[in-house]
């Protein structure tokens, strides 16, 4: 059933058996004069609403739901594990998967030295702490000067103060400007529009040699860290940097003894095609943060991840870092994320995200050739960002009424198929770009059924904007 007449109040505004009073829906919705779809269930790719519609979750929620829904594995886990005990406190006891999860990640790190783990509950929380354990760190080592967390223009690290305070994201931070630390102070990378009107490899990464402006500016004596989404996300639409860019990061923050942090939330866990974003380019940085998916949405939790070289002086001092959450490394949560990371390992799906990946991504080129809206398809794995302009010659972006994205989405889901919103454009937030990430369980048939729907609406959105 397609939703081509919206009704006018939303579903939950459902008659009461008595039929006489409107029941209000009292949850706060993120847009309160919008229609949403009330979910029923999910299988595998699939979400069904209480129509009997059926969706492809072409983006996996919010680039979350990485293995798909209602995996049984996952549910004979969690259900194991509630059978046992869900919750304990973190300060009484400790848990075998919360000891066995952390051990997991610093084995998928594979890297020179160890890297601690610590849990919470989103991925806002993990950026939060990664900010406190590197400012810790310096503090630990008997500097106190070093307080200052760069960060990009054209980024989104989470939607609490100080994850904010480090977001490049115009919109997110406008209402709370006045209480935000002005963070974003390092120019975006962004190929399609370089904001220094170059291009690679002839710019010679202006783009990251901005960063030692920048810490020159500050002084590194202030700063503490510098954070990076490997591919950028919600802010901008999987935009990614050239080769060398990492690189070039790693070795400029190493030069002036600023810590790297990588904000994994959205591209960890085999998202783009390697178990890490910045596996892409050989990197390895200080402080990591991990979330959507760590549980693949099975259930909240996410994790800030520090190398031995972090920790050193803080265990060596304090003992332990000066952070925390009543649900920290609960056993229900990380039963449920272990699971999680077995059934990626054990199905492979690591390696089905590259092959299908790349399948993706012709489609899409193929149809930004034949299209006149569409001006960059990019990303890696199953990330894959589309940006839309009004002119593909010019890059000339769509005034903002048109709201070319929310019609995108929109015209999208009432032909049963989600994807998810991003912002992109000249000021990073006209919302001109869409993220294509279905869950890693996806098969070349149902990538062409996805891709289908997606020609479909961008067609009839086309015909509707330049005829
Ligand atoms: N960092 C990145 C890169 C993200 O994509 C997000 C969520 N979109 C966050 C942080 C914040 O995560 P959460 O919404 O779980 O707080």
């Amino acid at each position: 059933m397609e939703h081509t007449n919206r009704p006018h109040v939303p579903p939950t505004l459902l008659p009461r058996k008595e039929g006489i009073r409107l029941k209000r829906s009292l949850l706060i919705k993120p847009m309160m004069n919008e229609y949403y779809p009330t979910v029923t269930h999910g299988d595998g790719i699939y979400l069904f609403d209480n129509t009997g519609k059926k969706y492809i979750d072409g983006c996996s929620g919010a680039v979350t739901a990485s293995i798909g829904h209602t995996n049984p594995e996952i549910i004979a886990a969690m259900y194991e594990q509630a059978n046992k005990v869900s919750f304990v406190y973190r300060s009484q006891f400790t848990s075998e998967p919360a000891e066995e999860l952390a051990n997991k990640l610093n084995s998928l790190l594979n890297a020179k030295e160890d890297y601690w783990s610590f849990f919470v509950n989103s991925g806002s929380e993990a950026v939060e702490t990664a900010m406190k354990i590197a400012i810790q760190h310096w503090q630990e080592k008997g500097n106190y000067r070093k307080n200052k967390i760069l960060s990009r223009w054209i980024s989104y690290h989470g939607i609490t103060i100080g994850a904010l305070s480090l977001s490049g994201h115009v919109k997110r931070r406008e209402r709370f400007v006045h209480i935000l630390e002005d963070y974003p102070v390092v120019s975006p990378v962004y190929c399609y529009r370089c904001p220094f009107n170059q291009k690679y490899p002839d710019c010679q990464l202006s783009c990251a040699n901005d960063l030692e402006t920048a810490i020159e500016r500050a002084g590194a004596d202030q700063i503490a860290a510098f954070i990076a989404e490997p591919i950028v996300g919600a802010a901008g639409g999987a935009i990614t940097p050239p080769d060398g860019y990492y690189q070039k990061i790693r070795e400029i923050c190493d030069r002036h003894h600023i810590l790297f942090i990588a904000d994994e939330v959205m591209t960890g866990l085999g998202r783009t095609g390697k178990m890490f974003g910045l596996d892409h380019w050989g990197v390895r940085a200080d402080i990591m943060a991990l979330g959507k998916g760590v549980s693949a949405g099975y259930t909240p939790i996410a994790a800030a991840l520090a190398s031995e070289k972090v920790m050193e002086p803080i265990l060596n001092g304090s003992n332990s870092i000066m952070s925390g959450h009543t649900l920290s490394a609960n056993p229900q949560s990380t039963a449920t994320a272990l699971a999680v990371i077995n059934f990626i390992e054990k199905s492979k799906l690591v390696e089905n995200v590259q092959e299908n990946g790349e399948y993706l991504l012709q489609k899409l080129q193929a149809l930004a050739a034949n299209s006149q809206i569409i001006g960059d398809v990019r990303g890696k794995g199953l990330m894959i960002g589309i940006e839309f302009v009004s002119d593909v010659k010019t890059k000339q972006p769509f005034s903002s009424g048109v709201q070319i994205t929310k019609k995108i989405v929109d015209q999208a889901r009432d032909k049963g198929l989600l994807v998810y919103p991003a912002s992109a454009g000249k000021e990073g937030a006209q919302g001109d770009a869409v993220i294509i990430s279905p869950p890693f369980i996806i098969t070349k048939q149902e990538i062409d059924d996805l891709v289908a729907v997606l020609k479909e609406t961008i067609e009839a959105v086309q015909n509707e904007l330049v005829g």
